[in-house]
């Protein structure tokens, strides 16, 4: 099945006994069971089921199903928001004492959390760019993990998971990429090495821009050895799953990160729009990067333009399309609020991944609580828009910032 009708018609589809061509939607908190016997089994894992909905939900099950299989992992875990599920994935993992390489491109949201975590002991060691060379280079024994988004968001740096991933199995190190801003429609991080992908949800995958949610996805592929990993001493029995089952039965369950049932089938209805909606917004965010390109006030960033570094590993790892969002330099503050202030179309908000086109100045949002040298590694400037290119038509949106920018 090639990617749209997959999105309709792949197999794991369950639920639907009566025909129902959505997973109905399990708005409850507990399921019953006619014994108390029934019940131990559900609770010790010794019989499927559902108990409470912080633990498991059907219909969350099904939109974790959705996406497991979509990306090609073994299993996924869907949190509450993006956010969540970067906490829940690496507090599985890591312990006091630990370390953690992270690229300096990475979301705003994201760098807080790692300054969060050094609080518990957690150590983040920032990489401007993250590759074979420098992952190699800055890995010591107490590396116990690589996290970087495959296109970050809004540096726009994309990573080369099969040169990065290379370094990480030398090292013995799981490669956690938050993939996001790539999505299944451009590339399947876990094909191309990396161990553990997380999305946010919110933002492509749902499409709409109508409810935060955050998932994660396990290759299944590393092996957790207990002598690197302790926590993982007593899910070695599970296998491939020890992943999944640690976070499930762990920190996942117990820090209550849990997606709602309705957030999940609104994704679910997101998903199957997903392939169209993508192609929709690279090829308008491929023509409106040409166009910027054409104006002397104006200095863009795209990495599917040909003048941008990360060019050629679109063409080899994402199939050439160089995502859905911009990042444009107006000349200063001024200017960039002048701009966004005249634009008609597009919405100042700060999300992405919605059908509607959202301008946003990080500096003064996102990244409003970074330092200025974590900003400009970023790729924050004071005159930076981030524009997440939507599904409107392209006229219409070439229309609007040229008349927004005529008179900066
Ligand atoms: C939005 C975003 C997040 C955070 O997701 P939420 O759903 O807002 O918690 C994480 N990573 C990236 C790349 C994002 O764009």
């Amino acid at each position: 099945m090639n990617f749209n009708t997959a999105l309709l018609h792949s197999a794991k589809q369950s639920l639907n006994e009566q025909g129902a061509t959505l997973p109905p939607i399990y708005q409850v908190s507990a399921f019953a069971y006619d014994t108390a016997e029934q019940l131990e089994n559900v609770f010790n894992n010794r019989a499927a089921g559902f108990s409470y909905s912080r633990v498991s939900n059907p219909t969350v099950s099904a939109f974790e199903n959705r996406i497991a299989e979509l990306e090609g992992g073994i299993g996924a875990v869907a949190c509450s928001s993006g956010m969540a599920a970067i906490t829940s994935a690496l507090l599985n993992i890591l312990q006091s004492g630990d370390e953690v390489i992270v690229s300096t491109g990475l979301f705003g949201g994201t760098i807080e959390l790692f300054e969060d975590l050094s609080a518990f002991g957690i150590k983040a060691v920032f990489l401007d760019s993250i590759t074979y060379d420098t992952v190699t280079a800055a890995a010591n024994d107490s590396t116990k993990a690589v996290f970087s988004e495959l296109i970050g968001n809004p540096k726009l740096d994309v990573v080369d998971i099969a040169d990065v991933s290379r370094a990480c199995r030398e090292k013995g190190i799981p490669l956690i990429i938050d993939s996001t801003t790539a999505t299944p429609y451009l590339v399947n991080p876990i094909s191309e090495g990396a161990d553990i992908v997380i999305h946010s949800s919110s933002k492509y995958i749902n499409g709409s821009g109508n409810s935060i949610s955050g998932i994660i996805v396990d290759s299944g592929r590393f092996r957790w050895d207990p002598a690197k990993y302790p926590g993982f001493e007593k899910y070695r029995k599970f296998g491939p799953f020890a992943f999944l089952s640690k976070l499930r039965n762990g920190i996942w369950r117990n820090t209550g990160a849990c997606l709602s049932p309705f957030n999940a089938y609104m994704n679910m209805i997101g998903l199957e729009t997903l392939g169209l909606r993508m192609q929709t917004c690279c090829s308008n965010a491929s023509k409106l990067a040409e166009f910027f390109s054409t104006l002397d006030n104006i200095e863009v960033n795209y990495p599917g333009l040909p003048s941008s570094p990360y060019f050629d590993i679109v063409q080899r790892e994402l199939g050439g399309k160089g995502g859905a969002i911009i990042t444009i330099r107006a000349g200063s503050k001024e200017k960039a609020f002048r701009l966004m202030n005249k634009i008609r179309y597009a919405c100042v908000a700060t999300n992405i991944g919605d059908v509607r086109t959202l301008v946003i100045h990080p500096a003064s949002t996102i990244y409003t609580h970074s330092t200025d040298k974590q900003r400009i590694s970023a790729g924050v400037y004071d005159d930076t828009i981030r524009i997440s290119v939507g599904i409107e038509d392209i006229d219409d949106l070439i229309a609007d910032f040229r008349q927004a920018a005529a008179e900066l």
